[in-house]
């Protein structure tokens, strides 16, 4: 994919390219402080694309694309998933189809957690069991230009799962050098972006920080 030669810095009217109300509302959150007016791909009717790509940039760049060039506006897009050490890697670039019930169902991440617990089991894994998120944020404008940003968190899974905030594998996730799961903080805290300078807590909010050094 083409990478801007000269950055536009991004102004007025942009897409959020998610149907994901988790991700859509911590993306809200990210760019409310720079007076941009969002409209995410489920307000302008877009259809969710297929995530066809074999990596997290590969799918991040098709949804941000597709999106970009169907609403004619700027378009960001989050491609993430919890990778397992364990598993491999798993559920990774997959972790939205763990927690698939049905073909087009709703999805149940109690279900997912579950699966993963299952699957360290089957894997004859002991604890810590160690993991990370991954985020890649891409933002791709309607004349097909895109560029892709990478943020990364580095923590444990607990079982049982703990806390009802959040969405997705949060309940299970203990960031590293912290004693509350991402199940137990409020968004402000897991997506909070310092003001100092230094490096965020969530992989969303990591990405985040790249994609905004460079376009905001
Ligand atoms: P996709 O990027 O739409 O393929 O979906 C990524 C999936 O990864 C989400 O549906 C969540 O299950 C999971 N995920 C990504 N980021 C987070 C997070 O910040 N917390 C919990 N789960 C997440």
């Amino acid at each position: 994919m083409p990478v801007p030669e000269m950055r536009r810095k991004l102004e007025g009217r942009m897409v959020i390219a998610t149907h994901n109300a988790g991700k859509l509302w911590e993306m809200r959150e990210l760019l409310a402080p720079h007076g941009l007016d969002v409209v995410s791909a489920g307000d302008l009717g877009l259809p969710e694309p297929e995530e066809t790509g074999g990596t997290f940039v590969a799918n991040a760049e098709l949804k941000a694309l597709g999106a970009a060039q169907a609403a004619g506006l700027p378009a960001l897009a989050d491609d993430s998933g919890l990778c397992v050490e364990a598993l491999g890697g798993a559920p990774g670039i997959y972790s939205a189809r763990w927690a698939e019930v049905g073909p087009s169902g709703p999805r149940d991440f109690a279900a997912a957690m579950e699966k993963v617990k299952t699957a360290l089991k089957e894997a004859g894994a002991t604890p810590p069991y160690a993991a990370h998120f991954v985020s890649v944020i891409a933002l791709a404008w309607p004349d097909g230009t895109v560029e892709a940003f990478e943020g990364k968190v580095f923590g444990r899974l607990v079982f049982p799962p703990r806390g009802t905030l959040g969405f997705g594998y949060d309940p299970i996730f203990l960031p590293d050098g912290l004693t509350r799961t991402f199940g137990e903080m409020m968004s402000a805290e897991k997506q909070a972006i310092p003001a100092d300078g230094s490096l965020a807590l969530s992989h969303r909010a990591r990405a985040f920080q790249s994609f905004a050094r460079a376009y905001l």
